[in-house]
């Protein structure tokens, strides 16, 4: 078993979440978070997974980037 926290080798920070029916499809969250956020092909963001460490601040900026505020954070499952 993997240690608490991790999963698929990634230590995760937080997770994203997607308010859907708040979202809007305009893609910022995907501009600012290229790493962990890809768009669908009518432009609703697809999260990939658990946000590392390293990528947790620039999370947070898309977070308080976002205008519907349609995307939060989530603590990692324990
Ligand atoms: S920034 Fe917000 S409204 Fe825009 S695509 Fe991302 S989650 Fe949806």
């Amino acid at each position: 078993m993997s240690p608490a926290g991790r999963r698929d080798g990634v230590d995760p920070a937080v997770e994203l979440a997607v308010d859907w029916p708040a979202c809007r499809a305009r893609g910022l969250c995907a501009e600012l978070l290229p790493e962990q956020i890809s768009l669908d092909e009518w432009g609703y963001p697809v999260v990939h997974g658990p946000v590392p460490r390293s990528l947790r601040d620039l999370a947070v900026d898309a977070v308080r980037a976002c205008p519907h505020r349609a995307l939060r954070v989530v603590a990692p499952p324990a």
